[in-house]
């Protein structure tokens, strides 16, 4: 390193990107950091990083960041202005908002960006201090489905895995999970296992991970409910069961066996309802039901659809019939998105969650009051909206204010064009992030700016349920601020008062989230600050006040208990639904969409900030076609095309591969532009958007 680099001290900070949690070791010059590397004790990283993480800290530098408050004038531009103002204006119309209208005419979209700390303090200022009743955050997108998959069928919210699982499975089946390059850790954690294991990838694109893997099953896009319910019905006429867990540790077997029986999932129904030949499907429940140590593991694939929650649960289904729970290398696991999307899950307090807590009991809601010091009469009673019901609310003009918290709606959400009534039926936007250029922040009445990762204190949980630290390495620009110290201002200007005053930092907000867990399955009462996080490589939840000794890889269910009130699981499960718009005459591509690269993160927000990660990846959208489609369109590999849905267009350059099948087109999810052609198309019980199949149709672009 040149002299000036070099560093005096080192500290480690998990990244601030993906939900893997890697640790980073951050090497600091006078405070400031200067470089990093990848930490080798870390037990989830073992000394990896991927492309973003090494470019962690450019994102910090870039020369755009957000330095002022901006607030939009009678021009229309923005323009800065002092921390005082910005305050005192979002104070002001968001107060008249409630007086004119009430406190349910104001909402907040948050991240699973953000440390838990900060999370906890939106939710708790919003709804114990201002009154609000609606909110929730962008983990809505990518992980409400596994969410509410694992809190139906085990009483409680629960991945049950640790990481060392990968290292400990004979078979390894991915669903809708392209690992190598979402979590290109976690497919290096599967290339330690020394058993030989088979990996089945269960994906209608042959992605990195499908190539990777030892067998890949290519069904029609979303077919994996039909081919799943299939799957479970050959392991009950090959008697591929473990009748002693399902006697013990379950209920609603008989109906699902029933159900299964009765309905089109015979082998060769379900060889026509996935395009799978039969031997390849027998093979595959074989593998499942014969496997000494089966883990069964999703992603976006699944939990991105319109019946995401009964998909997720047929993979619970299938472990549950097979025991393969609860045991080293075994489990129904779904890897989590964000780096604090499951801090998000648990503490977050949007739509009505804070540590397991439910403001519908009065006696969660006193429990609540006492431990926080706040009134119980302003714990509001009801559930709040989702990001969907809160978006069509602003577009109806019944939510007139939105606080916006480190999340890119207008890249990210569904249906985009949408975007633009949300906007007009608002009266107030303010968008808080690190960035004013973002699509979101462009559209701000008053951008706060806020410090990034690496720039404040905090935790994050990653996808194994482990409690990390994140620490300050670096000053924050400008007059930007940590999203912490932005609550804390909020909360004064809103006049708060008690017991605001008392969130004083971080850790100490991270005691009141031990506190609160207390009793809960997430609790972390046994957890007693963030020394002890660090000292023992970060900590999976639950630890609680009584237990003394912990191993640093847990899973959950060991002893085939689980959270519902009789200690059982449940097998859930639904027909399977018709695609909500399948591909037709006008519209004859089914458009799949995704994570294109490791080297970006999802709408580029930071890591376009990276010349190193931008290098690495297409500037310009692309659309991924089929020989065979392309042939027959006469498309150059190269040349532009216009891709249209039903309701909006765009243009990709052509990559013609084979990496798609026939009859359906592939768009990396990083350009901004692709959601004018998606869906508002819903689980109907995790309100999550199904991103991965609507209609389109492709023209070329004839020069004039
Ligand atoms: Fe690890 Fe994810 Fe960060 Fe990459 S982005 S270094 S995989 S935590």
């Amino acid at each position: 390193l040149p002299h000036g680099l070099q560093p005096d001290a080192v500290t480690e900070s998990i990244c601030g990107y993906c939900a893997t949690g890697c640790s980073l070791r951050v090497h600091l010059r006078a405070g400031e950091a200067v470089n990093l590397s990848a930490d080798t004790n870390y037990p989830v990283n073992l000394g990896m990083a991927c492309p973003k993480g090494w470019e962690a800290l450019a994102p910090l530098r870039a020369a755009d960041r957000a330095t002022t408050p901006l607030l939009r004038g009678p021009d229309g531009e923005l323009h800065s202005v002092s921390w005082d103002e910005a305050l005192r204006t979002m104070v002001e119309r968001f107060r008249g908002i409630t007086e004119r209208d009430s406190a349910e005419a104001l909402a907040w979209l948050s991240t699973g960006q953000i440390p838990c700390e900060e999370m906890a303090f939106l939710g708790a200022l919003a709804k114990f201090g201002m009154g609000m009743v609606h909110g929730d955050g962008n983990t809505r997108q990518c992980m409400a489905t596994a969410a509410t998959a694992y809190k139906q069928a085990f009483g409680f919210d629960a991945p049950p895995y640790t990481y060392a699982d990968f290292e400990e499975s004979d078979v390894l089946v991915l669903v809708g999970s392209n690992l190598c390059i979402a979590h290109p850790i976690l497919w290096q954690r599967i290339m330690r296992n020394r058993r030989q294991p088979e990996i089945i990838v269960l994906d209608p694109r042959c992605t990195e991970t499908a190539m990777a893997a030892t067998r890949h099953l290519p069904l029609r896009p979303k077919s994996d409910l039909a081919l799943l319910y299939g799957v479970a019905r050959l392991l009950i006429e090959n008697g591929w069961l473990d009748t002693g867990f399902i006697e013990k540790h379950t209920n609603g077997f008989e109906d699902f066996k029933a159900f299964l029986l009765a309905g089109p999932y015979a082998l060769s129904e379900v060889n026509a309802a996935s395009g799978l030949d039969e031997a390849s499907i027998l093979s595959l429940a074989r593998s499942i039901g014969s496997g000494k140590r089966v883990s069964l593991w999703w992603t976006m694939g699944v939990n991105q659809s319109y019946e995401g929650t009964r998909t997720a649960q047929a993979l619970i289904n299938l472990a549950l019939m097979t025991g393969n729970i609860g045991k080293p290398g075994t489990g129904p696991n779904s890897i989590t998105g964000q780096c604090n999307a499951m801090g998000s899950r648990l503490f977050s307090n949007s739509t009505n969650l804070l540590g397991g807590h439910r403001f519908d009991r009065e006696e969660d809601r006193a429990k609540i009051s006492a431990l926080l010091g706040i009134p119980e009469s302003s714990i509001p009673t009801r559930d709040s909206w989702a990001y969907d019901r809160i978006l069509e609310g602003a577009e109806r003009g019944e939510i007139k204010g939105l606080w916006i918290v480190a999340t890119n709606t207008a890249h990210s959400w569904c249906d985009q064009q949408r975007l633009r009534r949300v906007r007009e039926g608002l009266d107030f936007l303010v968008v808080q992030d690190m960035y004013a250029d973002t699509e979101t922040a462009r559209l701000a009445d008053l951008v706060l700016p806020a410090a990034g990762w690496g720039e404040k204190d905090g935790t994050f949980i990653n996808s194994e349920r482990r409690i990390g630290r994140i620490r300050k390495v670096s000053r924050a620009p400008g007059q930007a601020l940590a999203d912490f110290h932005i609550f804390q201002l909020v909360a004064h200007y809103w006049g708060c008062g008690e017991p605001f005053s008392n969130w004083d930092s971080p850790e100490t907000v991270f005691r009141m989230l031990t506190a609160v867990s207390r009793g809960q399955p997430c609790d972390i009462s046994g957890i007693s600050g963030y020394a002890m996080i660090e000292s023992n490589g970060g900590i999976q939840w639950p630890l609680r006040e009584s237990e003394t000794g912990f191993s640093t890889e847990r899973r959950l269910f060991a002893d085939g208990k689980f959270f519902h009130p009789d200690g059982r699981a449940r097998f859930l499960f639904d027909a399977p639904q018709a695609m909500p718009e399948p591909p037709d005459g006008d519209y004859p591509f089914i458009l799949l969409t995704g994570r294109g690269t490791s080297s970006q993160w999802h709408t580029q927000t930071r890591t376009s900030k990276s010349p190193v990660l931008r290098k690495l990846y297409p500037e310009n959208p692309y659309i991924e076609v089929h020989p065979s489609d392309a042939d027959r369109l006469g498309l150059r590999a190269g040349e532009s095309v216009i891709v249209e849905s039903r309701r909006g267009q765009m243009s990709a350059a052509v990559h013609v591969t084979t990496t798609v099948p026939g009859g359906s087109v592939f768009v990396p999810m990083h350009y901004p532009a692709v959601n004018r052609l998606t869906l508002s198309s819903f689980d109907p019980h995790s309100r999550q958007p199904s991103y991965k199949a609507c209609a389109v149709h492709l023209s070329r672009i004839r020069n004039a």
